[in-house]
């Protein structure tokens, strides 16, 4: 697949815009493929708590080391970003942060307030770690409000120890079926799978249904790519109409939103969602 570069200098006012508020995006961080697409449209994927993981998951380009302490201003800094990219849906992700106790959940509704109070009528998306599935740090996320509750459970059950790092398929699952027992219908659930790791398509929709089972409301299913050498190999890749296909089986499994397609992240379109 080959795909065209925009030219716009929007790219560049987004750069400007980050580097001045000293914020750091998943899109850089992960090198993300779709980072020139995103940025040149004006949006991008902040990255609270830091560019340091406590994990180290095979499939991740983002940095493992000791994290340094939170920045307590770092909310209103995304708060700014958002503002000043006149975002109407933003997303704001974070490093897995094991060392705090919370695993930063505070730091998570601190930044969702923060952007809430500064962006009136903002969608806010969230995309957490697991917080290995303490159900005060989901508390306090889901005090803030979060329209959309993302976690990924990233890959099949037989791939997950040698995908992630410490995270656990049923662990995942459990964050997501939390939510939903603690909020029911006023908060999405969402979740992604990355194909081409070698699962199989009967795998593939065991973890599809397990997710329904947990009640997830929206699915993303995206191509893994390699990020560097020092990561899993590629094991296949997944032609469109297959990406297709199976967007159309999660649907008749009753998500209520799929994106499915090589180029799709989490993060990508986000805003395609748009709120009952
Ligand atoms: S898909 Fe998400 S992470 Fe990738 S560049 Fe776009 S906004 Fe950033």
């Amino acid at each position: 697949m080959r795909l065209k570069l925009p030219t716009s200098n929007t790219f560049a006012q987004i750069r400007n815009l980050l580097e001045d508020l000293r914020l750091h995006t998943v899109c850089e961080s992960a090198k993300c493929p779709n980072h020139w697409e995103c940025w040149s449209k004006g949006t991008a994927t902040f990255m609270i708590a830091g560019d340091r993981c406590t994990r180290a998951c095979q499939f991740c380009a983002v940095t493992t080391a000791k994290p340094l302490p939170l920045e307590a201003d770092e909310p209103q800094r995304v708060a700014e970003a958002t503002r000043r990219m006149r975002l109407k849906h933003v997303v704001i992700t974070a490093v897995a942060r094991d060392d705090l106790p919370d695993g930063g959940a505070e730091h998570f509704r601190l930044t969702i307030e923060a952007t809430r109070a500064t962006n009136p009528g903002i969608v806010v998306e969230v995309l957490v770690p697991d917080f290995n599935a303490q159900e005060n740090a989901i508390d306090a996320v889901l005090s803030a409000n979060p329209e959309i509750f993302n976690h990924n459970l990233e890959t099949v059950r037989r791939l997950t120890p040698s995908v992630r790092s410490r995270a656990t398929y049923d662990r995942s699952l459990e964050v997501l079926r939390t939510v939903k027992i603690k909020r029911a219908d006023s908060v999405y659930t969402k979740s992604g799978l990355m194909l081409g790791l070698g699962e199989t398509e009967t795998e593939l929709f065991t973890a599809m249904q397990d997710l329904r089972e947990a009640r997830c409301d929206i699915l993303t299913l995206g191509q893994y790519l390699q990020p560097t050498l020092k990561h899993l190999p590629v094991v296949e890749f997944i032609p469109p109409d297959r990406f297709q296909a199976y967007g159309d089986i999660a649907r008749n499994m009753g998500f209520v939103h799929v994106a499915s397609g090589p180029m799709v992240r989490s993060s990508y379109h986000a805003d395609d969602f748009s709120l009952p």
